[in-house]
């Protein structure tokens, strides 16, 4: 018998609670009550950003919608805007700038690395025009982690904004939006938010709104205007996901229930005890001292077809890792551990990589990797 289980980087795995939340009969969206779940959810979703200042709208779309519509919404025609990439995700914040006109600046940073701070202060230092600065929080494609804290600092001395792609920080890492200074930041229901792909959030504080009102790029569907105007009367402009807001409203009750520094918190735990357990079957971490606590990427050992251990784990057992994507294809396993994961969860994690490892003739000493996950976890308490 095969058992699923997602360990993948999105979508993440779904608590039975949340799919049954989904699953309830359909309701018409223009009804007191759709609006009073949709405000309950509004309000929730605050906590969720840590935000007393800002609003979030919630968007039928996944993350990368998100990211277009801050995209459409912030910027105006010939303003420039200074991009930091190490990946995949940031380097998608290039593409959607290209895509509406806007000249970009870019830190590249190395893929696996975070930003060094200073590197975005000596580019606005020279480029005073630049009135936002795109960041992503988690660089999903790497597992490198950026300081946002301490780019927002820098951000401020030069009186730009700054949008985070906190697609995979959001409900895995510390994030402070209104402590931080964080003017946009977006994030997606299949990732830490424990929810089917679907829903998208953006969390606009109020130092953006004066770019939103005057901004002159093409929006219809995405206008950030309409989704304030449509919030105040406790719904969306068109018609939402109706589902998967309940979803998100059980996902968000089980957030609040755990409380969000307690989620930061086992993440951190879980993310440790992953990583130690790799280490210990002698694999070396792609993000080395950069990691994140969202997903464990693992270097591909020399002459070790990883694409064909995750694939043969994927259809024979039923547990998922993903590989590199893109240029890092081969290169990498990637075991995600976002969301609805527990001590348990990664103890079979571990188990499976020894398996997969150990059947495709690379020498581990089985039980070796879930020893030390094991020791870590129950010492850890
Ligand atoms: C998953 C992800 C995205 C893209 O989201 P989609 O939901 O696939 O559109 C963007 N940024 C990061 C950091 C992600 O992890």
């Amino acid at each position: 018998m095969k058992k699923n289980y997602l360990f993948t980087p999105g979508p993440t795995m779904v608590p039975p609670e949340v799919s049954l939340a989904e699953a309830q009969p359909m309701i018409h969206h223009r009804t007191p009550q759709f609006s009073q779940i949709f405000y309950e959810l509004s309000e929730d979703l605050k906590y969720l950003f840590q935000t007393k200042t800002g609003e979030v709208y919630t968007l039928m779309s996944s993350g990368t919608g998100a990211m277009e519509a801050c995209v459409a919404n912030v910027l105006s025609k010939g303003d420039k805007a200074l991009v930091i990439t190490s990946g995949k995700f940031g380097e998608r914040w290039v593409e959607l700038c290209k895509c509406f006109g806007i000249e970009t600046e870019v830190v590249s940073v190395e893929y696996g690395k975070g930003v060094e701070p200073s590197r975005v202060e000596e580019i606005l230092k020279k480029n005073s025009e630049i009135k936002v600065v795109f960041a992503t929080q988690s660089e999903t494609s790497t597992g490198a982690l950026h300081d946002i804290k301490a780019i927002s600092q820098i951000v401020k001395k030069y009186s730009a904004l700054i949008v985070v792609d906190a697609i995979t920080g959001i409900g895995v890492h510390k994030f402070l939006m209104d402590e931080w200074n964080v003017d946009v930041a977006v994030t997606g229901s299949q990732k830490g938010c424990m929810l089917p792909p679907g829903l998208a959030f953006v969390c606009v504080n109020s130092g953006a709104w004066e770019a939103v009102e005057k901004g002159d790029l093409p929006r219809y569907y995405w206008d950030f205007r309409k989704m304030r105007k449509n919030l105040k009367n406790k719904t969306t402009p068109f018609t939402p996901a109706v589902s998967l807001v309940m979803a998100m409203k059980t996902a968000m009750e089980m957030i609040k229930k755990e409380g969000i520094e307690n989620v930061w918190a086992r993440h951190e735990r879980l993310a440790n005890a992953t990583r130690e357990g790799v280490k210990a079957l002698g694999l070396e971490l792609f993000a080395g001292n950069s990691s994140s606590n969202v997903l464990t990427a693992i270097k591909a050992p020399e002459g070790v077809d990883v694409d064909k251990i995750i694939k043969k784990l994927r259809d024979e057992t039923g547990v998922t890792f993903t590989g590199g994507q893109d240029s890092l294809k081969g290169k990498m396993i990637r075991i995600g551990h976002m969301g609805y994961v527990n001590d348990f969860d990664i103890i079979l994690a571990i188990s499976a990589l020894e398996k997969g490892l150990h059947e495709a003739g690379y020498p581990v000493e089985l039980g070796k990797g879930i020893t030390r996950v094991q020791s870590l976890l129950v010492k850890g308490r």
